[in-house]
């Protein structure tokens, strides 16, 4: 098995609300279940145990839903601070609705580590970008602006994973599927936190109830009973695996997949 630990990417989902209701989500949070701030102290000691058992990662990422709608969001920052020196680049990706607040800005500026996405959907959606824009300026916190609409537009436009039929493939082709997919790709070496859990792919048991809960697709990092040599062994195992269970419902994140109008409201 290859041992993946030095070379991890985390991104740490902290509410599954937003101020959008795009069509196409990659993380589905238009069709969550029950949309709700995920509560800091699960949000944190994830985390914790998350980096007391992974040395290093090149990008942290907080996303969401919204992560600026996070009521707790700036008490946050000031936590993972603590943990700068075992990342590259410290990221949150924000949907340009959203002015940070001052408590917030403050705490940005603990690292130069520290980088601001800001998607862009246009004028008509993404209504604050300039006020956010400024903000980050005037805090002197570095920010790009990701555009996703124009000719331009960021990446060519997203992927439509939202059909979660039973899609009646062999073992073969759901791993031969799972080997294309860009959580095995272009996110590699990633592992989500969702909800005091660790994922290697946004679609699993806490959106979908009809998964499987297989205990081997997901790290429990609320399990007190694990140490940080088995949370290690057990994200390496995770990031190792074929397909998952829920890939035979899934038609893949796939670069070579068609591309559709990115931010369609519902
Ligand atoms: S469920 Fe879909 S998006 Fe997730 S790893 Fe499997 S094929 Fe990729």
């Amino acid at each position: 098995m290859e041992d993946t630990s030095n070379k991890m990417n985390l991104t740490a989902l902290i509410t599954s609300k937003c101020t959008l209701k795009c069509k196409l989500c990659a993380t589905y949070a238009p069709i969550h279940p029950s949309p709700c701030h995920y509560p800091y102290e699960q949000i944190t000691r994830g985390v914790e145990r998350f980096f007391n058992s992974i040395d290093h990662v090149r990008l942290f990422t907080i996303s969401g839903g919204e992560p600026l709608l996070h009521p707790q969001l700036p008490e946050m920052v000031d936590f993972f601070a603590a943990y700068i020196n075992q990342i590259e680049l410290f990221e949150i990706i924000t949907n340009g609705t959203v002015v940070p607040g001052e408590r917030l800005l403050q705490s940005l500026r603990f690292s130069d580590k520290v980088d601001i996405m800001v998607d862009d959907y246009g004028p008509e959606l993404s209504t604050k970008v300039p006020q956010i824009v400024d903000a980050f300026k005037k805090y002197g916190i570095k920010h790009r602006v990701r555009k996703y609409y124009g000719e331009d537009a960021h990446y060519g436009g997203w992927l439509d994973i939202s059909d979660f039929s039973d899609k009646q493939r062999t073992e073969k082709e759901n791993e031969e599927l799972f080997a294309r997919c860009m959580y095995t790709t272009t996110f590699k070496n990633h592992i989500f936190i969702i909800n005091g859990t660790a994922h290697m792919c946004y679609i699993n048991k806490q959106l979908l109830d009809f998964v499987s809960d297989d205990p081997s697709e997901y790290v429990d990092l609320m399990d007190d009973t694990l140490s940080a040599t088995d949370i290690k062994a057990q994200l390496i195992s995770l990031r190792n695996r074929r397909r998952l269970s829920v890939c035979s419902y899934c038609n893949g994140f796939c670069v070579d997949a068609e591309r559709y109008t990115p931010a369609e409201q519902l």
